[in-house]
This record gives structure tokens, sequence and C-alpha cells, in this order.
């Protein structure tokens, strides 16, 4: 199980710009970061955002639009694998 790498992508605090990304392995990861990182896009040091690479979104896409009351039921069984 030990050693197994996520992709960590960072973000402006202020205006949520993808900045960097890095992998980390799963065990040293903190996505509680307070670090300071320059984003060219504000021009200015913001704090940086820490994010596992698409994982926590999809996720929280998949709550968010899921068909609660699907009137044809069609969707029913669609529950991953639907990106955009
Ligand atoms: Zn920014």
């Amino acid at each position: 199980m030990a050693g197994e790498m996520i992709k960590v992508l960072q973000r402006c605090g202020e205006c949520n710009e993808l900045l960097g990304e890095f992998e980390v392995k799963k065990e040293n990861m903190m996505l509680r970061s307070q670090a300071s990182i320059w984003c060219a896009n504000c021009n200015s040091e913001v704090t940086e955002i820490r994010d596992i690479d698409g994982r926590l979104e999809s996720l929280a896409e998949e709550q968010n639009t899921y068909p609660i009351s699907s009137p044809s039921g069609a969707a029913t069984s669609k529950n991953s694998n639907d990106l955009n």
C-alpha cells in the first residue's frame, strides 16, 4: 500500500487559476497548506490552494448533478465515468 502517488494541484487562492502541480506520496499529502505562491493572473503572491487531481471535484460534481428524481429513469445506473 505504501508508495502510492497522487497528483496534487496548486491553485491560486484568489482567482482559482491552476498554477502548478506535483506528485506526492499519499501518506505525505498535505492539502492544508499555508504556503504562498506567485500568481501571474493576480500579479501578486497569494495563498495556494491544494487539490487532489480530479477526484474530490468529480465526487462533489457527481453529487451535485446526480438526478435525484429522473422522470425517465434512464440515468439510474449512471454514477461514474461521466466527467466532462
Ligand atoms: Zn490568482
